[in-house]
């Protein structure tokens, strides 16, 4: 069997802490490779490494910096091909939505690009007699990013594009799930001329991450994962005076108005619900129609939507969705239904008995829908991750606001309607970070910033865009007095301009 490796100072570098985790092939439901779970002893030394090639690729000026980035654009262009068979096979997702994933990560690259322009300081002239100030941003030094199983290749480069592009060395954590991208990715930016040492990999469970988090010479933390893992990680660097960031877990409604294009809106919320297995964290898995009217008609439609939903492996590139990334997963997005079923939701589709002829073993879940699902249930409440969509009737406008509102997630949401008035008074009032005006999955493109509102996300800043360029830099401001300005004599007020 495969033995991954770590990806240390520009080469692969094997495990040295004797521990394992397994990387499954979804679709056939076998273990396709082994992954190495690095001690903190492993750690350390990556981030000694690191900590060594930070400031030549700092001192490297930012038009230098920009080039790495146009190539290693190139690079993820000329191989999109292969990273998403690869993607595609331990992640389960199918091969064009695989992608996505990476289409997704590559436009932070790009954005990238913009360095030179992005991190320019200020500069006020004569601000008093003789007086000029100027800010400058300079790199944090070695980061550290913890990314999620579910966009492998998306997340890394969010997180490492403009840490890099500043002159910080990245360390990445990624998920022991489907670690196979991101040491591709790796090897491409050796490649693109990105000197050793600036990217790396390291492989591992809650071992490594902790001691990602205690190493006194990682400078910021950047987290994608759970709502629970997110918040002890934040709480964990912050106790260590770290600069952190954590996203987490989301339960995004998606409010259908009576007036709404319904065929339009069916349609959104069957790719937004199933598509990927729901296992994105701006998947639709709460839709609100208003009105009854506009409940049955919804319910009319999307029923048959869903019993036809074409599941298969991750190689078929015309199916919706193909399995799950474990079959843990599996079972827990199954246990999630049976609870729903004792709540007293109305189970209108059960997807839990698909088998996928000839993949019998593989992480397959028909697609499932609940109607009548009410606030207090745990189906509601908690985030399943899986291909199992909610329907929770309202009966008017204010109440679904309010339901988006009080939900203790507030990543992505989205109206559907052809009421400006409505989605203008939507867009303002809803406490969701994200919002789609008939647009089911409003995930901002690079030059915008992507992140949560209450629990989906636990620290300030969010991700891509100009934030993430404030981020991974830390801003110092230069005042300065050349003799022709300076007035005679010692002062002991505050000084004013
Ligand atoms: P996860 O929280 O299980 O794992 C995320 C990362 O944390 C992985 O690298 C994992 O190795 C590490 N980790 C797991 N347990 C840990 C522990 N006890 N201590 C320290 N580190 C630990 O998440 P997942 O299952 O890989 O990903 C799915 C979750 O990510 C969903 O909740 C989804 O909503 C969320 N997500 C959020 C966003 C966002 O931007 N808000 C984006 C993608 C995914």
């Amino acid at each position: 069997m495969q033995e991954l490796t770590h990806f240390i100072g520009g080469k692969h570098v094997n495990g040295s802490s004797g521990r394992f985790g397994e990387v499954f092939t979804p679709m056939t439901g076998e273990v396709g490779a082994k992954v190495p779970l690095a001690s903190p002893a492993e750690i350390r030394a990556a981030v000694e490494n690191a900590k060594a090639a930070q400031p030549g690729w700092a001192a490297t000026n930012p038009q230098r910096r920009a080039r790495v980035f146009m190539k290693f654009v190139d690079l993820l262009n000329r191989d999109m091909n292969s990273l998403a068979e690869l993607l595609a096979r331990e992640h389960g997702k199918t091969i064009p939505d695989a992608k996505g994933d990476i289409q997704r990560g590559l436009e932070v690259a790009e954005f990238a690009i913009g360095i030179p322009h992005l991190i320019k300081g200020e500069y006020s002239d004569s601000a008093g007699t003789g007086i000029d100030i100027y800010s400058m941003r300079q790199p944090l030094g070695v980061v550290a990013g913890i990314t999620p199983f579910n966009f492998p290749a998306m997340i890394p480069l969010w997180k490492c594009a403009p840490a890099i592009a500043c002159g910080n060395a990245f360390i990445l954590k990624p998920s022991e799930r489907d670690p196979g991208v991101p040491l591709r990715l790796a090897e491409l930016w050796i490649e693109a001329g990105l000197p050793p040492g600036i990217f790396n990999v390291i492989n591992g469970d809650k071992q490594a991450v902790d001691a990602l988090i205690d190493d006194p010479d990682v400078a910021a933390i950047g987290f994608v994962g759970s709502t629970p893992i997110a918040e002890y990680i934040y709480a964990r660097s912050a106790a260590h005076g770290k600069r952190v960031q954590c996203f987490g877990g989301a339960k995004n409604h998606m409010v259908i108005m009576p007036d709404a294009d319904m065929k339009q809106a069916v349609d959104a919320l069957i790719g937004a619900g199933y598509g990927s297995a729901g296992e994105r964290c701006m998947a639709i898995s709460v839709a609100v129609p208003v009105g009854k009217a506009t409940a049955e008609a919804l319910m009319e439609q999307l029923v048959p939507r869903v019993e036809n939903l074409k599941i298969g492996p991750s190689t078929d590139a015309s199916a919706d969705y193909g399995p799950l990334v474990t079959r843990d997963a599996l079972e827990r997005v199954r246990n999630y239904v049976d609870i729903g079923i004792k709540e007293g939701a109305t189970l209108a589709v059960d997807g839990r008995g698909f088998k996928m002829q000839g993949y019998e073993n593989g992480f397959y879940m028909g697609g499932c829908l609940f109607d009548n699902v009410t606030k207090d249930m745990r189906i509601y409440k908690e985030e399943i991750f899986g291909p199992v969509l909610s329907v929770l009737r309202a009966e008017k406008y204010d109440e679904a606001l309010r339901l988006c509102n009080e939900h203790e997630y507030g990543n992505g949401v989205a109206i559907f309607t052809r009421d400006g008035d409505t989605a203008r008074d939507f867009a303002s009032k809803v406490q969701v970070g994200m919002v789609g005006v008939n647009v089911p999955i409003p995930v901002p493109l690079s030059y915008y910033t992507f992140g949560g509102w209450k629990r989906s996300s636990f620290g300030d800043l969010n991700q891509h865009g100009p934030d993430s360029i404030h981020f991974y830099t830390k801003t110092k401001t230069v005042t300065s007095r050349w003799p022709s300005g300076v007035k005679e004599g010692a002062s002991f007020v505050m000084p004013l301009m």
